[in-house]
């Protein structure tokens, strides 16, 4: 008797974390997946103190704190141009990752279409399938990695419901342009079609590239969930705070499914916050330029290594092509994870697995450069060892 049930045919555990479970295995260093090895700031550590001093220990309401959503909504305002009202368009939840499955839940009828573009986060396709829902997939540009506005167009169908945008993206580092903005926007609007839109990066963007949200575009708000969280941006990838934003009617779909999968986000991280808001420009002129610095040695090191990478434009992940080694993706991270190496992701699990083709994601690994310079100086000795 097989009880499981058939929904998890259709994919399998996440390969990012398997990935940190045989970083832990082999004394590797981490570079698979992406959270840094650095303190978050000293603001946030200071707001747990106080959630501890003020028993901050229980539930909080279900949406997440009022005076937090409070907060949030002004952000929303001011750095995605997105006017939400925070007592009925926003809530708070585990992390992003839990944002983007009550959001693909709330919304999804059987066979409904969900087009995903390619590579893709792993997470999106998992809940697309336990929401009944049918994944279609359509290719980013070959290594450029712009929306190809004629394959979006021919993917959308009568049972197209919404199209998932990730920018600044996992796992490339692109950063949609205004015109790929506008290609989904436009399709949205003539399509009456959802964009649930992923933006847990939104504050690591590079080369004086400035954030867009497509839920700012015209027409756009009340077709657009829009996610974010603070893992990335205050370094707390462990705390599980995210947040989800939309129009009432939608969020009271979400809010549903939220109430049953998570009841609430952890009620003392909620306090502790808060005070990511006391901080200013300067600290996330900080984050950027760190991560800038990150991205600036780690692209000449692979290139020197003789690897086809992706610049990323914003992110902390760094793409790269690995054909010249003689080992697919699977093979070169279980190859480099050995013996205190290093861990990365194979890019198979950011595409589709079709049957019998070559996945063309088996020449890529993905690295995270989400790490103290120091560290990803050692792993790019240790990766000399291995590779020359
Ligand atoms: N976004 C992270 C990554 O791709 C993982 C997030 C998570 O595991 N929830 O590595």
């Amino acid at each position: 008797m097989n009880f499981i049930s058939k929904s998890l045919d259709f994919f399998q555990e996440s390969v990012i974390r398997e990935m940190t479970r045989k970083a832990i295995e082999n004394n590797a260093i981490n570079l698979s997946q992406g959270m840094p090895d650095f303190s978050p700031p000293l603001e946030l550590i200071e707001g747990i103190k106080k959630g501890v001093e003020e028993e901050e220990h229980q539930y909080s309401v279900t949406y997440g704190r009022a005076d937090l959503r409070e907060k949030i909504a002004k952000k929303l305002q001011k750095y995605n141009k997105i006017v939400v009202d925070p007592y009925n368009e926003i809530t708070i939840t585990c992390g992003a990752s839990e944002a983007i499955a009550s959001s693909i839940l709330a919304i999804t009828n059987p066979g409904d279409e969900i087009v995903i573009l390619e590579p893709w986060y792993e997470n999106y396709v998992p809940i697309t399938y336990l929401a009944q829902g049918k994944p279609v997939f359509v290719p980013l540009e070959e290594d450029i990695y712009n929306v190809d506005e004629e394959r979006l167009k021919n993917s959308i169908t009568r049972n197209t419901k919404a199209i998932i945008v990730n920018s600044p993206h996992n796992p490339t580092g692109k950063v949609f342009s205004s015109s790929d903005f506008k290609t989904i926007s436009d399709l949205c609007i003539d399509h009456d079609i959802i964009a649930i839109t992923d933006e847990i990066y939104e504050y690591i963007i590079f080369d004086n590239l400035k954030h867009q949200s497509i839920g700012s575009f015209d027409s756009m708000q009340d077709k657009t969930i829009t996610i974010s969280g603070f893992s990335k941006t205050f370094s707390v990838t462990g705390w599980r705070i995210g947040y989800v934003a939309a129009s009432k009617d939608l969020m009271g779909g979400i809010r549903k499914v939220h109430d049953y999968l998570t009841v609430c986000a952890p009620s003392l991280l909620q306090l502790a916050s808060l005070n990511a808001f006391n901080l200013d420009s300067s600290y996330f002129n900080t984050l950027r330029n760190r991560y800038q610095a990150n991205r600036d040695y780690f692209y000449d090191q692979l290139k020197n290594l003789g690897m086809k990478v992706f610049k990323p434009e914003g992110a902390y992940y760094m793409f790269a092509n690995i054909s010249q080694f003689d080992m697919d993706d699977v093979e070169f991270a279980d190859f480099l994870v050995k013996d205190e190496g290093v861990a990365v992701v194979p890019g198979s699990s950011f595409y589709n697995n079709k049957n019998n083709n070559k996945n063309p994601g088996s020449d890529y690994v993905r690295f995270s450069i989400s790490q103290k310079l120091e560290t990803l100086k050692q792993a790019i000795e240790r990766i000399k060892r291995k590779l020359i």
